[in-house]
């Protein structure tokens, strides 16, 4: 009888390197040699597990069991108690996220649970291995359009049913955006994916991209496709060395599976993908200065009208769509987009992956159906607030959105309930602040970040972020503050009426909710 493979995943992320992964990861192979177990096990690398684990953690397969916050001396237990004897190594194992909501008073049944689509293969294949993305149904989204011979507009009408609306923050509906570009004739047109992701306290770009980046690849072929181009560039934040590393060794895998190039899977349809790396300007996530770096240029935006669906890069017809946005094309394109509608809401469709920073017990990523609430996922997915401390404020969708204290805690989570509460979903970014956080640091902070990524090129936020920022250090709790709070909000007025970017005119949203949620600390 063939004797079964033990498969090792260990997690291989930015959070785990700073643990020692690397070390852990060279003395765990050594101990599988020296007990010539070598034939028998196969130790990996994958993406993140996300919230489910803390510090370095490892999944055995078959089964699926979890190890978390792992030292180099629980090496031998596991490999001596699970991999030889098949007797999982209970106190290794993290506490079951169901446990977790039990004690926060939420009915794991009831919960929304971690649906999950973007991240389905992260944490569970390994993310270098083009065969394993294949095995578990990767580019069978790009096979069903040779085979079934779908048509560009039939792929456009499918993103335009299933409601998928951008998740780089702007949550503009994709299917109109890709027809957009679609009408244009033009001889040239062109597909980007913004991995520049900057905003403070955001990391789910990176973690998509470390733990699935074929995914990304597949979803560009078929926008691609679909809009008439055939060049693609992923425009990644140079710092993220792993998801540049796994994100070139993706895109060199597809050319040899003939997945990239002329005549992909003999469609007639050709499609190049190049990685161009950013610099670290915060300013390059927005669209037009992310097309003007490619171009070689300084990253400044672009006066808009005209937008980048009609004249974009080298002033062709440009689709630019986000990590999350692409990741989750090839997912519809294969189960249709009524199934796309059986999660989220009416108006935003399917999931939203979420990164909890801050101070939370559980911080990571996570992917919930758009409509959860902030309740569910700080008090029941994230574990609550650190060191048991109590809940001041949370800071939504990066640092250009808006603080909101606890009596937002059960405001449905997508684009327009968000909005509605004068805030901004953004990236999804869930900063959590604990209650011995003093607002007006905090707010001192988010102003230097600004005054400091601000490009300079419009007088509004050049003078504006400056000043703001000299306005908050002025701010006394003995002194009387009124006046300087009044100019400031004048000030994000001004600038949100007349910055040419989001990023002056966002600043609107953090400085005014916080005067307005936590003015009680300035008086
Ligand atoms: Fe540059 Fe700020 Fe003007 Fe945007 S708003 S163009 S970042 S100066």
């Amino acid at each position: 009888m063939k004797k079964e493979i033990k498969k090792i995943l260990i997690s291989v992320e930015d959070k785990t390197i700073i643990e020692g992964v690397a070390e852990f990861e060279k003395i765990f192979k050594e101990k599988i040699k020296n007990k010539e177990l070598e034939k028998s096990v196969k130790l990996s690398r994958t993406g993140t597990f996300g919230v489910n684990t803390k510090g370095i953690s490892i999944v055995i397969y078959p089964g699926g069991v979890l190890y978390s916050d792992l030292k180099i001396h629980d090496i031998d237990k596991i490999l001596n108690q699970h991999i030889l004897k098949g007797i999982p190594v209970q106190e290794l194992m993290p506490e079951p996220i169901s446990e977790r909501l039990s004690e926060h008073g939420f009915n794991p049944e009831e919960a929304k649970n971690e649906n999950r689509i973007v991240l389905s293969n992260v944490g569970k294949i390994n993310p270098e291995s083009i065969d394993e993305y294949i095995t578990s149904g990767g580019y069978n989204a790009v096979k069903a359009i040779a085979e079934e011979g779908l048509e560009p507009k039939d792929i456009i009408d499918i993103i335009k049913e299933s409601g998928l609306r951008g998740r780089g923050g702007a949550g503009f509906p994709t299917g109109l955006k890709w027809e957009i570009t679609a009408k244009e004739s033009s001889d040239e047109k062109y597909i980007i994916c913004n991995a520049d992701e900057g905003e403070p306290g955001t990391s789910k770009d990176r973690l998509i991209l470390e733990g699935d980046p074929h995914r990304i690849i597949e979803g560009m072929i078929i926008a691609g496709y679909a809009v008439g181009a055939e060049k693609g560039y992923v425009y990644i934040r140079g710092e993220y060395k792993i998801s540049v590393e796994r994100v070139v060794k993706a895109i060199k895998d597809a050319y040899k599976k003939e997945l990239l190039g002329k005549d992909i899977l003999g469609t007639g349809f050709t499609f190049d993908i190049e990685l161009k790396k950013g610099a670290g300007a915060y300013v390059c996530g927005e669209e037009t200065a992310l097309i003007e770096s490619i171009e070689g240029k300084r990253g400044n935006p672009r006066i808009k009208p005209p937008y980048p669906g009609e004249k974009g890069l080298h002033n062709k017809p440009t689709v630019v769509n986000n990590v999350e946005t692409l990741a989750n094309i090839a997912p519809i394109i294969v189960n249709g987009s009524k199934w796309f509608h059986s999660f989220g809401t009416e108006d935003c469709p399917g999931t939203k992956v979420f990164t909890l920073v801050g101070d939370i017990k559980y911080p990571g990523i996570i992917e919930l159906p758009m409509g959860v609430t902030l309740r569910e996922i700080v008090f029941g997915f994230g574990g609550g607030i650190k060191a048991d401390r109590g809940l001041k404020a949370i800071h939504l969708g990066g640092s250009s959105g808006a603080v909101f204290d606890k009596s937002f805690l059960d405001v449905p989570l997508d684009f327009d309930s968000v909005k509605k509460q004068g805030g901004l979903l953004g990236s999804g970014s869930v900063l959590v602040i604990d209650n011995e956080t003093d607002m007006r640091n905090y707010l001192e902070n988010v102003l230097l970040f600004f005054k400091h990524e601000s490009c300079g090129q419009c007088i509004p936020c050049r003078i504006g972020t400056a000043r703001l920022y000299d306005l908050v250090k002025k701010l006394d709790k003995n002194g009387q503050n009124d006046v300087i709070i009044s100019n400031m909000e004048h000030l994000t007025d001004v600038m949100f009426k007349s910055s040419l970017c989001p990023l002056g005119q966002s600043l609107i949203y953090p400085v005014k909710s916080i005067f307005k949620n936590f003015g009680n600390e300035f008086k």
